[in-house]
């Protein structure tokens, strides 16, 4: 085994004066050799402690000072040790320059970005925390965000902690509107995005009283239309050989453009409408059987077999046309969709979140790539079948928002050849008091 040369020096000074000892040898000259080995190791202690301090001085200095000067395993030490610090002092440097870019790129982004810990207060934010929130860095770091933003809503969403969207009016422009997103990081800390929809808040409202406006506009013109047509397939010569079927064709579709204005306007009414606090209690069984009866015509000639499940003491509170609306055109689709024979269920029961209305058909069914667009307006699955049965495009897309307004919910679920099955659950806060299940 070779002896390690650190070791080397002290312990052959220590047989030297060791030896003479253990000999036995007290003459002048062992003693005179023991003084010396004494003084050696003294030295050669000094030096080595020398160096520690130098080592530790060195690492105490910054990052660019270069070593000291030093000899034998030490000079490799030192060496060893700058080697490593200047590969710390890039990797530093190259970590700084990352950051950086991250903070330059998040500083670029119009929307801001706000970094809080567990207990919602703010660590770090992007520059446009400035401008949208008015909030300025480092000052307002530690500070709590609901502080800042005094938002009923906004507290409320903060102390909720989970991911999500909510709109807010800007804490320092209060005709702009906030988008806040929340997306929670581990250990409890969470991200907040908030971008400026004002502008597109705009839009939509700009677009809704478009649509709302030329349909009111169109109403009068079609049924002036629609007046001369019926006169027209009463005057005598008219009502006879071509011009009566082409008058047939222009009153069938002068009633289209009706039911397409009248959905449009109905549309327009669920988006801006804000919905009064009182409603009358509506029995929604007596509003399916009068439906039923409105379209009675058509489920006869195709000799459909109707099914009924109806509670005749389960009330709901909320808008007749509203709920004329949801009945309405998922019964008139249910009847229009399902070939002659076939059955057709319609239920409205109780359970245990509320209520649930269920129109069930045996059907044409619906394929499964269509199910998540059949609520979008003019949405069709058959463009030709859909047009000949007279519909607008525009049924399921009311029902969603009809039902959304009394925070209902709609679900679809078909299956191609078997048959479709509609369902809006209604929670228990809309059944009228003293109707509400236990
Ligand atoms: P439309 O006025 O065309 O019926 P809707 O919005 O009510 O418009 O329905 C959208 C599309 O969904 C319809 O065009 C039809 O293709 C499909 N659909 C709706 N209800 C049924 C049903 N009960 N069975 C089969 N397909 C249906």
């Amino acid at each position: 085994m070779v002896l390690p040369a650190s070791l080397a020096g002290p312990l052959g000074f220590a047989l030297l004066g060791i030896l003479p000892a253990a000999l036995g040898c007290t003459n002048p000259v062992c003693r005179g050799l023991e003084i010396l080995v004494f003084l050696l190791l003294v030295f050669w202690i000094g030096w080595h402690r020398s160096q520690v301090i130098k080592l530790q001085h060195w690492f105490a200095a910054p990052d660019n000072v270069l070593p000291p000067e030093a000899s034998g395993q030490w000079e490799e030490l030192f060496s060893i040790g700058y080697r490593w610090r200047k590969g710390e002092e890039q990797q530093r440097h190259r970590l700084r320059q990352t950051l950086e870019q991250l903070q330059q790129a998040m500083d670029a982004l119009p929307d801001a970005l706000l970094l809080l810990d567990a207990r919602g207060e703010m660590l770090w934010g992007n520059r446009s925390t400035a401008t949208l929130l008015g909030l300025q860095w480092p000052m307002d770091r530690g500070q709590s965000l609901d502080h800042l933003v005094r938002h009923p809503r906004f507290r409320a969403f903060i102390e909720q902690g989970e991911a999500g969207t909510l709109q807010i009016p800007s804490p320092v422009a209060p005709q702009k509107t906030l988008e806040v997103s929340r997306f929670p990081l581990p250990q409890g800390d969470s991200l907040m995005a908030f971008r400026d929809v004002s502008r597109l808040l705009q839009l939509e409202q700009m677009r809704r009283d478009f649509v709302a406006n030329v349909s009111h506009e169109l109403r009068s013109p079609i049924t002036v239309l629609s007046g001369f047509i019926e006169t027209l397939q009463e005057t005598p010569g008219c009502n006879d050989g071509e011009a009566a079927s082409y008058l047939d064709l222009m009153a069938q579709q002068t009633t289209r453009m009706q039911s397409l204005v009248a959905n449009l306007l109905i549309l327009a009414r669920l988006e801006s409408e804000a919905l009064p606090r009182h409603h009358e209690p509506v029995l929604l069984s007596g509003l399916i059987r009068q439906t039923l009866g409105a379209l009675q015509e058509q489920s006869q000639s195709k000799a459909l077999r109707i099914e009924l499940e109806l509670d005749d003491s389960l009330y709901i509170c909320a808008e007749l046309v509203d709920l004329t609306s949801i009945v309405r055109n998922l019964i008139e689709n249910a009847i229009s969709y399902t070939p002659a024979g076939e059955r057709i269920r319609i239920s409205w029961t109780r359970n245990p979140e509320g209520a649930l209305f269920i129109v069930e058909d045996s059907g044409s069914g619906i394929a499964p790539e269509h199910l998540p667009r059949l609520t979008e307006r003019f949405y069709r699955v058959d463009e030709g079948r859909a047009r000949g049965s007279g519909g607008t495009g525009l049924g399921l897309s009311i029902v969603k928002h009809a039902a959304a307004r009394y925070d209902a919910r709609l679900q679809i679920e078909s299956q191609p050849g078997l048959g479709s099955t509609f369902r809006v659950h209604f929670p228990k806060a809309h059944l009228c008091r003293g109707e509400v299940p236990d």
